[in-house]
C-alpha cells in the first residue's frame, strides 16, 4: 500500500538507489544525564539500556557488530548497503580523538554508505559537529521528547527547547541531516502541547522524526512513579490519531523514521499495546485514508 507519509526506507532508496538498512551499534558510550554530570537518575522514562536500545553489544568490536548485522540483513532482507547507527546512550559523549577513532572504524567496507549518531542536543559542540560533517551522508538523531520546557523539566531531560533549537541550527549549517525523537502521552501534556512540538519541529524543517508513545519500562524511574500513582496512558487509537495530526503538520520532506516499534515485551510494563507494531501502522494508514489526508497537508512554510 502506498503510504500517505514519507517513510525513511523510501528516502534511502531514492538517495542511494539500492536497498539500504540501518545497523544499530553500541559504541560503549555513557550519558551525562545518567552518570551524574547533568543530573542524577537520567530521564525518567529511560531504563538501564539507555532507552529503547535493541542493538549489538559493546562487548564486541564495532567491526564485529557490523559484520554480523551485514550478514543477517543481507540474508533476511537482501540488503545491499548499510547505515551505521550508534543508538544507545549519548554517542558524542567522549573526547574528540576517541569519537574520531570510533566513527572512523565503521567505514571499513564500501557497503557502509552513511552514519547516524544518536545523542543529546547539549552533548555536541562545533568541533564534534565539524568532525561528523566529514563523514559520508551524516545524520544526527537528537532526543527532544517535547518542545515544552515544563515537560522537559518534569521528565528530567536536563536541557531546554532552546538548547535543541541551537543544536539543530548548528548541525544543519554543516549539512548534517537531523532526526528528532519525540514522545507522545507524557504526563501533563495535552494534545495541544504535542501538536505544538510538531509545529516547532516543522518550523525547524527537521529531516527526520521518530515518534514514540510514552512507555513505562521496568526499572526506570517512571516505573516507580507510576507504581505509586498511576496516571492516564493513551490507548492505541488516541495515539494513532495524534500521529496522523503530526504527520499532517510536518513538511512533506521530513522522513518518517519511526511511528511504531517492537520493544521487548518483558521490559514493557505499560501500555502493552505499544509493541503491536503492524496493528499500529495499519491503524495510522486507515485513519489517513479515512481523512483523505497526507503528510504536509497542514504544513505552514514560513520561508519567503
Ligand atoms: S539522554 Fe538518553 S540515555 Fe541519557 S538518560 Fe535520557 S534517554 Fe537515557
Amino acid at each position: 500500500m502506498q503510504k500517505r507519509y514519507y517513510p525513511f526506507s523510501k528516502y534511502l532508496k531514492e538517495t542511494f538507489n539500492k536497498k539500504v538498512y540501518k545497523i544499530t551499534l553500541d559504541g560503549g558510550f555513557n550519558c551525562p544525564n545518567r552518570d551524574g554530570t547533568i543530573s542524577s537518575g537520567g530521564c525518567i522514562f529511560c531504563d538501564e539500556t539507555g532507552s529503547y536500545s535493541r542493538c549489538n553489544c559493546s562487548k564486541n568490536s564495532i567491526q564485529t557488530q557490523i559484520k554480523e548485522s551485514m550478514l543477517k540483513l543481507s540474508e533476511q532482507f537482501k540488503a545491499e548497503a548499510f547505515m551505521a547507527y550508534f543508538q544507545s546512550y549519548s554517542n558524542t559523549y567522549a573526547p574528540i580523538e576517541k569519537l574520531k577513532e570510533i566513527y572512523d572504524s565503521v567505514f571499513f567496507d564500501e557497503k557502509i554508505v552513511s552514519i547516524s549518531i544518536g545523542t543529546r542536543p547539549d552533548c555536541v559542540d562545533k568541533e564534534k559537529l565539524n568532525l561528523i560533517s566529514t563523514y559520508k551522508h551524516p545524520w544526527i538523531e537528537y532526543g527532544l521528547q517535547s518542545a515544552n520546557n515544563k515537560t522537559l523539566e518534569l521528565i528530567n531531560r536536563g536541557h531546554d527547547f532552546e538548547c535543541f533549537k541551537k543544536a539543530v541550527k548548528e548541525t544543519k549549517k554543516r549539512n548534517i541531516k537531523v532526526c528528532a525523537h519525540i514522545i507522545l502521552g507524557l504526563e501533563n501534556e495535552t494534545k495541544k502541547d504535542m501538536l505544538e512540538t510538531a509545529k516547532k519541529l516543522a518550523e525547524l524543517e527537521i529531516d527526520g522524526i521518530k515518534i514514540h508513545m510514552l512507555t513505562i519500562l521496568k526499572d526506570s524511574p517512571l516505573a516507580k512513579i507510576y507504581e505509586k500513582q498511576p496516571f492516564y496512558l493513551m490507548n492505541m487509537e488516541q495515539y494513532a490519531e495524534i500521529v496522523c495530526d503530526i504527520l499532517e503538520i510536518l513538511p512533506p520532506t521530513t522522513t518518517i523514521q519511526r511511528i511504531a516499534g517492537t520493544g521487548y515485551s518483558e521490559t514493557t510494563l505499560q501500555p502493552k499495546w505499544v509493541n503491536r507494531r503492524f496493528e499500529i501502522l495499519n491503524l495510522i494508514d486507515k485513519i489517513m485514508l479515512q481523512r483523505n489526508s497526507y503528510q504536509g497537508q497542514n504544513y505552514i512554510c514560513k520561508k519567503d
